[in-house]
């Protein structure tokens, strides 16, 4: 028996906290009789209704994405665009990305049909360490470089100590190949950083998410985490 917030969280409707509002407004049902409690539990052989709609309890499933460029992080788009899910034909769960890359972002991109897993991992207590790649215009002075690691304002919050490395510089000094790893998730954040310090990001790429990355991968391409993955992140 699971507690049924936790049910609906793993069908990927909502967080299990907002699914304790779903419970105590009265839109959910078990076995078609409302429950207001968020104590209840429910089996395997109950039927849950959110809205009047049935839950289909899908076996919770985990892949990884090597999101190329010019590629949307939905599930759908109203302009006919790729979307992440168009590199999972086979895969019949509702699966959805875990946060975004921006659509000219390539990289590493989690993709998932349990809905507290995915709250969990962008939570920003979960603390989840991303490595991207930049490619940046110019080359950013030492005391540029201080200040990302330092922290810079974003919409009046600073950024979080961030780790900083310049991998190269090419010969004329125009443009720079950075790596920085930062432990947030927020809007645009990388770009933003950099367009903050005068040095906009040109090409962005996340090589690294958690203990995961992209070694022997190509754009495009996908695979099932292995449940001692999925075990490490949880
Ligand atoms: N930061 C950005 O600016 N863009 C991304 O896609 C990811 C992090």
């Amino acid at each position: 028996m699971e507690r049924l917030q936790k049910v609906i969280a793993q069908a990927g409707i909502t967080s299990r906290r907002k699914a304790e509002d779903y419970i105590t407004d009265g839109r959910v049902k078990v076995n078609g009789k409302t429950v207001k409690e968020l104590g209840s539990k429910v089996g395997i052989n109950d039927q849950v209704e959110v809205d009047g709609i049935p839950l289909t309890k899908e076996e919770p499933v985990y892949y990884l994405l090597y999101k190329p460029k010019q590629v949307i992080s939905a599930v759908a788009d109203d302009k006919n665009r790729k979307v992440v899910t168009d590199f999972f034909p086979e895969v019949k769960a509702r699966i959805f990305p875990v946060g975004r890359l921006d659509y000219d972002t390539s990289g590493l991109l989690l993709l998932t049909n349990d809905g507290e897993f995915a709250n969990k991992m962008m939570h920003p207590k979960s603390n989840v360490k991303k490595t991207y790649i930049a490619k940046v215009t110019g080359k950013p002075s030492a005391e540029k470089l201080q200040l990302l690691r330092h922290g810079i304002e974003l919409d009046g919050v600073k950024t979080a100590p961030a780790k900083v490395n310049v991998k190269s510089s090419n010969k004329k000094g125009n443009s720079s190949i950075i790596e920085i790893v930062i432990h947030e998730g927020r809007n645009h954040q990388i770009r933003r950083m950099f367009e903050k310090i005068g040095h906009p990001v040109e090409k962005l790429k996340r090589e690294q998410y958690a203990m995961l990355d992209l070694l022997g991968m190509n754009p495009g391409e996908t695979r099932p985490l292995k449940p001692k993955e999925v075990k490490q992140l949880k």
